[in-house]
């Protein structure tokens, strides 16, 4: 009987390490944020309005949807409800089939009558600009506010998480929360108030131009020397 062959170990698979950066985590934050100025300096909100009530309801409909999507609804949806007062009116029926393609149409219809009927009956036919009064109407959560408030009114009351801005702030290591309402709070306490709004819009162009969900570039990342690539 020959005897049995043991197996060579196998070699670990090499990743890239998980530096500590040695910078402070707050002059890091300035650090990355003031590179991701430079690299996109046409950096702003992807979804087409022209005033507040636009925002807020390409916001509503940009959920598990995409920007490109959304804006190639809004023209028709605005030509034929332009205004909160229109949209409250609507047929669900009717607006239900304008919105179909962005996805979950009946929940967003709900959403879009719920809040337009409100901002009439309540907030004067003007939607309101306080984020109490923001979160009151139906299928306003608190991202859609912060796109709302910084964006439209340019009030730096939080910062907007999507999921670009969720993952790429657990590899940069500015978060280890996945909750969305605490990833909010630690970039709250390492970014300057001024730069709330814009910090997401950063985030977001590097999320889609570089560290994508499933193939990060960090050999071509400007932020490689102060990333310690959490998780990738
Ligand atoms: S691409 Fe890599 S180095 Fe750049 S931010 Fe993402 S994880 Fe960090």
């Amino acid at each position: 009987m020959s005897p049995v062959k043991k197996k060579p170990a196998m070699k670990p698979t090499k990743r890239p390490s998980a530096k500590a950066p040695s910078v402070a985590p707050a002059e890091r934050a300035r650090k990355i944020y003031a590179i991701l100025e430079q690299q996109y300096p046409d950096a702003r909100c992807a979804l087409t309005h022209h005033d507040a009530f636009e925002l807020l309801v390409a916001t509503i409909l940009s959920a598990q949807c995409t920007d490109a999507r959304v804006n190639m609804v809004t023209p028709g949806l605005f030509a034929r409800y332009p205004g909160p007062s229109e949209m409250a009116e609507a047929s669900p029926e009717e607006l239900e089939g304008i919105i179909r393609s962005t996805g979950f149409y009946h929940n967003k219809a709900k959403s879009l009558l719920g809040a337009s009927g409100k901002i009439v009956e309540e907030f004067g036919g003007k939607v309101p600009q306080t984020m109490e009064e923001l979160l009151s109407l139906p299928g306003v959560a608190r991202k859609t506010a912060n796109v709302v408030l910084g964006n439209a009114f340019g009030k730096n009351e939080g910062v907007v998480v999507d999921t670009h801005v969720g993952r790429l702030a657990v590899r940069m290591g500015l978060t280890k929360q996945t909750d969305p309402k605490k990833v909010e709070q630690d970039l709250i306490k390492l970014f300057p108030r001024e730069s709330w709004t814009l910090l997401a819009h950063l985030l977001i162009s590097h999320g889609r131009a570089v560290c994508n969900a499933r193939k990060p570039m960090c050999e071509s990342c400007a932020l490689a020397e102060l990333c310690p690539m959490i998780g990738v």
